[in-house]
């Protein structure tokens, strides 16, 4: 990866074949800016899980992106998450986002490892190690993961993740800088030096968002919500003020020293790409 911040890209795999046309074309214009690299996300069950491996799989084929897999140890035993990580290091995919998952259906539930699988994401990260050369990242919670009794708890299993072999970290969507400072903080007074990139989410759609922020545990700032509520029939309105939102958070993340940006895009790289856009442009002004 080039040296300074890194920049990348979040997709998901696509139900339709509408939605296989608009991630496309969002990969093409991500693809245009050359970043770091692209991830995608790994479905909770069934045929996206297919549809993941296929999309990662095209993107090192067909692309000049660095793709980075998402993988759950969810309702998969070792055997099974051993094929996966087989067959993308066939098609030359070397980059694993490797995670525990959560329930499916109910991410709050009980959380009930596969007979033969995993419990934890540490062993996930272990497992991925003992397989080859791989990059390996892992998940961060800027607001605690919900199922942490405690910070030092929370911290105590991400930093045995990260010496488990993570080479790098990707934070849960927030939308306070401050959230993600204390947690880096924290992080490094506990002597463990594994970056973790912010995840930028652009709020622009506040019933989404919502309903994102709910199922991640994210709090999401009053104030922007009753911005994007009140230009909830003016779509160009709520796209800007989600825009500028993130644009601040991320400029700020940069100078407060983020080793990098991962921009969830939602398949539809419009409002990350303008964040991204702004953000560079903020940096040359005040280099
Ligand atoms: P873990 O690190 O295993 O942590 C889970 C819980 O167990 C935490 O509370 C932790 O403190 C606790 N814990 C860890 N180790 C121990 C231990 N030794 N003893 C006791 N408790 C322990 N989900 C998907 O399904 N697909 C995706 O593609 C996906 N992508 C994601 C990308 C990012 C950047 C992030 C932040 C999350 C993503 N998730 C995805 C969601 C993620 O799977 C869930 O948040 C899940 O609940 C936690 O995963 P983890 O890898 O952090 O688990």
């Amino acid at each position: 990866m080039r040296p300074g911040p890194t920049f990348s890209f979040e997709f998901f795999p696509p139900k339709t074949s509408a939605g296989e046309r608009a991630l496309w074309e969002s990969i093409r214009r991500a693809e245009s800016l050359s970043p770091d690299f692209v991830s995608v996300t790994y479905g909770a069950g069934g045929s996206s899980r297919d549809r993941t491996v296929e999309v990662t799989r095209r993107i090192a084929d067909e692309t000049t992106l660095r793709p980075v897999a998402h993988l759950t140890a969810v309702g998969h035993s070792v055997a099974e998450l051993r094929a996966i990580v087989g067959r993308y290091a066939d098609a030359g995919i070397r980059d694993v986002l490797a995670l525990r998952g959560d329930p499916p259906g109910d991410p709050r539930g009980t959380w009930t490892p596969h007979p033969q699988g995993l419990t934890y994401a540490y062993e996930l990260v272990e497992l991925v190690r003992s397989l080859g050369d791989f990059t390996i990242g892992v998940a961060a919670f800027p607001e605690r993961h919900p199922r942490s009794a405690d910070w030092d708890t929370e911290i105590r299993h991400f930093v045995a993740k990260c010496r488990a072999g993570a080479d790098y970290a990707i934070t849960q969507m927030f939308f306070h800088v401050e959230d993600y400072l204390r947690l880096r903080d924290r992080v490094a007074a506990a002597d463990c030096d594994t970056p973790i990139i912010p995840e930028i989410m652009p709020a622009t759609d506040v019933r989404q968002i919502r309903r994102f922020a709910e199922l991640s545990g994210a709090a999401f700032p009053e104030e922007l919500a009753h911005r994007l509520e009140a230009a909830r029939h003016r779509p160009a309105d709520g796209h800007r003020i989600g825009v500028e939102y993130a644009t601040e958070m991320a400029t700020r993340l940069l100078a407060e020293g983020a080793p990098g940006l991962h921009y969830i895009t939602l398949n539809r790289s419009t409002a990350a790409l303008e964040i991204h856009h702004n953000v560079l442009s903020s940096r040359s002004v005040h280099a």
